[in-house]
Parts: structure tokens; C-alpha cells; sequence
């Protein structure tokens, strides 16, 4: 069998293909010369699968979409207190290269021009390597990858960036930069030139979208606590002053940049990028809006829709056993929060009493901390109650279980094992 998901992704594809509405962003002259007719679609799930249609080998400038990336990197360098004394998060409601500051005095956030200009000043500089050269090989690594930087958008950029360097002396003059802003506009615009194609895009979403972890080396490349700032900053601003209608109808932390790209990243599920240089009136692709529109609607991936969670926690509960005193319960799915306080209140059920208790999470696919505190904390209470406890934990996921608040835990690789075992012991 072959997989649908390349189809899909092609059918989407066609149906945008007709629309030849907007403009090229012709501020940065370079990018007025690029085909308007490009067309390309990539998808990549957490564990780093990735499809890819159209013109998904065409390599465009990353633009706004290095944005995250670059504060990505300051925010695992300095820690989140530091950059938010220079750059906030709230969503400016203007345009990307609006010449403006948050009433405190900072920019509002680091998607747009002043925020990231800002956050591009914050790099720290060693061994004489360009804070723009920091990015692009924190980038490549993100994308598995050596990208290069386009030269020739660089200094066609370079030329006209009056806005840009207005935004940097604004930001020189009350000391939100502390160098040459001549300079730091000068590596941000460098930063912006990266290329990319779709493929590397969902590449470095997926690190995001993976809690920080590239999943085709394991490698941890960031901290969740820094994904978690740099999606919720995409979330509320990635998309400028149409964020807030982003929100509403396609609803996936994302960036765009003014060469045609947009990438989102769906925590825990997947990244998606899209590729087709003609913008809205926002400087957001239109056909890449579109087509994030359609996957999203199609595939559920609105994240305010949310994922109810699994009604199913145990999947079975039985006694057995001589005089039925063992009480088994065989978990499965995902162990939250929400999954962890169900089973409380199911085992609230077991009487007081000194029978033994077999829980099986062989088939559990994922432990999130809180589910395993509360699992454990259920546990002790069920041992205080007087029962013996009996863990099938292959993996031995919860192996720090056994020493927990003392106790000890039996724990055993499977579950037909035990129990003959058990009823032999009793026999
Ligand atoms: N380099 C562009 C600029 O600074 C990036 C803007 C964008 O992609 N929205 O104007």
C-alpha cells in the first residue's frame, strides 16, 4: 500500500493553483523578480516523516519566517527573563514593519520588524563569528542541512532598508539597542536572506513541534519551556495584524515571511509549510493561506478544537484469581492530566481492604510528568489503603516508581506472567 498523504497534499495543491490574486513584495526589488507561479506544500509529522508536493525543491528566503528561530536561539542562550526586559509579547495589531513601541517602552513582540531587529541584537557573539552566521548554523542544524544565504535578495535589501534602519535608530535612541544599529539592521536583513525550501521549513518546525527534539537524531535542540514561549509568541503574532483572523479560522502557531513562505507548527502533531510568493494586503501569501486553511480544516488540526481526551484510560478492570482478590486494571492511551484524575476516581472505587491491585500500562503510549505524579501519588494512597500493588511497566517507564516516598513497587514485564504466577501462588 502506499500512503494517501502525498495525494492529499497534491489535491490541495491543484485547488489553489488557480488563484492569481495579490503582488509581489516589490519593497525588497530582488523579490520582485521571483516567479509568481510557484506552488509547493510540505508536511512533517513529530516523528519526522515528511511529504512534499509542488515546487518543493525551490529555494526561497526564509524572510519573517527566521523570526521564531532567531528568538528561539536568544531564548535558550539567555533565558526567558532576560529577552523579555527588551522584547514583549503582545500581539501589536500593526504591520510588520511598523515604526512603533509597546507603551513600556520595548517592541511589542519579536515578530515583527522591531522585535526582531531586537532579538537579532541579543545574539551573543563568540570567536569573531557574525550573529547572522550564528543563525544560519543554528538554522542548518535545525534543518538537518547546510543552508546558504541569498547574497543577491541581501543586498537588494540592503539598498532600500530605510525602514528598517529607522526602526533601528528608534530603538538606538532609547537604548532597546546598545550598538551600531547600522549593524544589527544589517545582520538582521543578512538573517532574513537565508534560503530555504518547504522541506527544510517543516524540518525546523518539526523541532518545534516536537517539544524541542529533532526526531530523526533524538538530539534535544532546545528547551520545552523556550518552544513552548516561541509557539505562543507565533500563536498570537505570528501573523501581524491578521493574526487574530488566523486564529479563528486556521488556528496553528505560524510565520510567514514576504517571499511567499508561511510554516506552522501544530504542537505534537505536525509542521506544515507553504510556498507561493504573491501577498496579501498583510504581506501573508494568499495561496499559502489558503492552503494551510484547507489542511487544517480538513485534518482537524485546529488547535482550539483540541483532542477530547481518551474516554478509555482502562481499558478493561477485572477480578480473578481465588475469591476474586485480584483486582486487575489494563491501561492504555495517553496518561495526562485529564486521563491521570479519571483513574483516580476509578481506583477511589477499590474497598479498603488488603487485596492485591495489578496495573498494566504495558499498552500506555505516552507518560506526561503530571500523569506520572499523579499515577504514583494514586499509588501510594492504594498502598496507605492496605493493598499490595503489582506493576506491569516493560519499558520500566515509571522505574523511579519503585523507590517512591519509600515504597517499594513490584514490577514485572507481563501481564499473563504474573498472573499465572499469582493464581499459582495461590493455588
Ligand atoms: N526582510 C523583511 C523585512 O525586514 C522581512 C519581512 C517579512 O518577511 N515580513 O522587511
Amino acid at each position: 500500500m502506499k500512503t494517501p498523504l502525498p495525494d492529499y497534499l497534491e489535491h490541495v495543491l491543484d485547488e489553489c493553483d488557480g488563484d492569481d490574486s495579490g503582488h509581489l513584495a516589490d519593497y525588497i526589488p530582488e523579490l520582485a523578480n521571483a516567479s509568481p507561479h510557484r506552488l509547493a506544500l510540505a508536511m512533517s509529522t513529530v516523528d519526522g516523516e515528511i511529504y512534499s508536493v509542488g515546487d518543493d525543491d525551490v529555494e526561497f528566503t526564509i524572510q519573517s519566517m527566521s523570526k521564531p528561530f532567531t528568538y528561539a536561539y536568544v531564548l535558550q542562550q539567555l533565558g526567558i527573563d532576560e529577552v523579555l526586559e527588551k522584547v514583549g509579547v503582545e500581539p501589536s495589531g500593526e504591520a510588520f514593519n511598523e515604526i512603533s513601541l509597546g507603551k513600556d517602552g520595548r517592541p511589542k513582540n519579536p515578530m515583527i520588524n522591531s522585535g526582531a531587529i531586537t532579538t537579532h541584537s541579543l545574539i551573543p557573539i563568540k570567536d569573531n563569528i557574525s550573529s547572522a552566521e550564528i543563525l544560519r548554523q543554528f538554522m542548518s542544524e535545525l534543518a538537518g542541512r547546510e543552508l546558504c544565504f541569498d547574497d543577491s535578495v541581501y543586498h537588494s535589501e540592503i539598498k532600500t532598508a530605510y525602514r528598517n534602519l529607522s526602526i533601528g535608530y528608534m530603538l538606538r535612541t532609547v537604548g532597546i539597542l546598545e550598538t551600531d544599529p547600522v549593524d544589527i539592521v544589517n545582520g538582521y536583513i543578512r538573517q532574513c536572506s537565508i534560503l530555504v525550501t518547504v522541506k527544510d521549513l517543516v524540518r525546523m518546525g518539526s523541532v518545534l513541534a516536537n517539544g524541542g527534539v529533532d526526531a530523526q537524531t533524538g538530539k534535544r535542540l532546545l528547551n520545552r519551556s523556550v518552544v513552548r514561549q516561541v509557539l505562543s509568541v507565533m500563536m498570537s503574532c505570528g501573523m501581524y495584524d491578521a493574526a487574530g483572523d488566523w486564529l479563528t479560522t486556521v488556528g496553528i502557531p505560524a510565520k510567514s515571511g514576504v517571499a511567499g513562505g508561511i510554516l506552522g507548527v501544530l504542537p505534537g502533531q505536525v509542521s506544515i509549510a507553504a510556498f507561493s510568493p504573491k501577498l496579501d494586503e498583510h504581506g501573508n501569501s494568499v495561496r499559502g493561506i489558503d492552503m494551510m486553511e484547507r489542511l487544517s480544516r480538513d485534518m482537524g488540526l485546529h488547535l482550539m478544537e483540541g483532542t477530547p481526551s481518551a474516554q478509555t484510560i482502562v481499558q478493561s478492570h477485572y477480578r480473578t484469581g481465588q475469591n476474586a482478590s485480584l483486582s486487575v486494571y489494563v491501561l492504555r492511551g495517553v496518561l495526562k492530566f485529564t486521563e491521570a484524575e479519571m483513574l483516580l476516581r476509578i481506583f477511589q472505587r477499590e474497598p479498603v481492604d488488603q487485596s492485591t491491585i495489578i496495573i498494566d500500562l504495558t499498552q500506555i503510549s505516552l507518560i506526561h510528568d503530571v500523569g506520572k505524579r499523579m499515577f504514583l501519588e494514586g499509588v501510594d494512597r492504594l498502598i496507605d489503603d492496605g493493598h499490595s500493588l503489582l506493576l506491569v511497566d516493560p519499558e520500566q517507564r515509571l522505574d523511579h516508581a519503585r523507590t517512591h516516598k519509600d515504597r517499594v513497587l513490584h514490577v514485572y514485564q507481563d501481564l499473563d506472567d504474573l498472573l499465572e504466577q499469582k493464581k499459582g501462588h495461590h493455588n
